[in-house]
């Protein structure tokens, strides 16, 4: 099969689906790889690296199985022939996906958002490989953003104290957001609706807040709160944010709104150069001064809510991604052909062009 890398275009996206270091293993299982010129351009890879490697440059967009990050756009889909298979980010459950748009054309798509989280598929989960890379920046973000300090230090003009973190929302980021803060000598706090974050939270060195709601959903995700334990999680965290100089949040509910959980009160309840860094900011935000995609100051608060942080850390996020893409392509293949089995939980649940019905669309 011929596997092409195509050149992402969507604003700000500088990752590549396949680097380099990837494609001698995939050579080996018969696959002939194709990238399109500058395709490694934002990630700072020459198409010399991709050819050294043993794939040819040209045109990818004809290859049978085309690999990409972002969701493809009317033009990149209308350069996908019938037949062709195309594996990425493709945003399932956004109400603007492509979804029905590829089936039309009769591509055969896999989002790899619809990876299963089952232990067999973790070298796949590009969820969490790009939320490890987004948890990380985010604690720079604030770190960069903020007044203070966050290690303690002892100097001769003065001790200055930690800084307090708090991460709300602790899956793949809040985790790796935690590990980072602490790592920067913060004093670490991770809080969640899933009691079983309780133990990583503190195998990261963190103390765990208890809430006490229980909001465990299927899957390993959350489900989303009552009304009524939403009003008694926005006043707990009024109360508990207040000591905090960082607020990370990256609470998120599959299909659904961002939860509120940081009022605008809460903000208000802060110290002056307290800083929020917002992840949930592309479905809408956790908090409820966010602006998506901007820097403001409200309450002498500095509330951050960066989009697509993992594509400003190209190499390595592309690195990571790369083997997420590589270990779902050997799955598909056999001899070096594309022979996918259904039968196969992690491809039936990540192809989204199967079923006759269309993919669910969150409202
Ligand atoms: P996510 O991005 O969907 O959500 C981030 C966090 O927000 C979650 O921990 C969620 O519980 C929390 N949250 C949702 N609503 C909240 C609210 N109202 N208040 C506070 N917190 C709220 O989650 P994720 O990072 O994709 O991870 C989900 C889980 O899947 C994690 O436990 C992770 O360890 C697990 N996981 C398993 C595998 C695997 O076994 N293959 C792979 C990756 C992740």
């Amino acid at each position: 099969a011929r596997v092409g890398v195509v050149r992402e275009t969507a604003a700000g996206e500088r990752r590549v689906a396949l680097v380099p270091k990837i494609i001698p293993a995939l050579v080996k299982q018969g696959v002939e790889v194709v990238v399109e010129a500058g395709a490694g351009q934002g990630a700072l890879i020459p198409d010399t690296a991709y050819t050294e490697a043993g794939a040819t440059i040209g045109d990818a967009w004809s290859a049978d199985v085309v690999v990409k990050v972002a969701p493809p756009t009317d033009a990149e889909v209308a350069k996908l022939a019938a037949g062709r298979t195309l594996i990425g980010f493709l945003a399932p459950r956004n109400a603007d996906n492509q979804i029905d748009a590829l089936k039309k054309q009769q591509v055969q798509a896999f989002a790899v958002e619809a990876i299963p989280r089952i232990s067999r598929a973790q070298v796949m989960d590009a969820l969490s490989s790009q939320a490890n890379v987004a948890g990380y920046k985010a604690v720079l973000l604030a770190a960069s953003e903020s007044t203070r300090f966050f290690p303690m230090l002892t100097t001769a003009a003065g001790t200055v104290k930690p800084a307090t973190v708090l991460v709300l929302g602790v899956g793949v980021a809040g985790l790796q957001a935690l590990a980072t803060a602490k790592r920067l000598g913060g004093r670490t706090t991770g809080y969640d609706v899933r009691p079983e974050v309780a133990d990583q939270v503190r195998s990261v060195g963190a103390q765990w807040l208890d809430l006490g709601i229980d909001a465990a959903g299927e899957g390993g995700y959350a489900r989303e709160l009552s009304d009524e334990e939403k009003a008694k999680q926005q006043q707990a965290l009024e109360d508990a944010i207040k000591g905090f100089d960082v607020v990370i949040t990256t609470a998120l509910v599959p299909g659904r709104p961002a939860p509120r959980l940081v009022t605008a009160a809460a903000v208000a309840g802060m110290k002056p150069g307290s800083v929020i860094v917002d992840l949930a900011g592309e479905t809408g935000g956790n908090c409820e001064l966010t602006e998506p995609g901007e820097t403001v100051v409200k309450h002498d608060v500095t509330i951050s809510s960066p989009l697509n942080l993992p594509a400003t850390m190209p190499e390595h996020a592309s690195e990571l991604y790369s083997k997420n893409i590589s270990a779902l392509l050997e799955l598909m293949l056999a001899d070096g052909e594309l022979k996918p089995d259904f039968s196969d939980q992690v491809l039936a649940d990540s192809c989204v062009t199967r079923d006759a019905e269309p993919t669910t669309k969150a409202e």
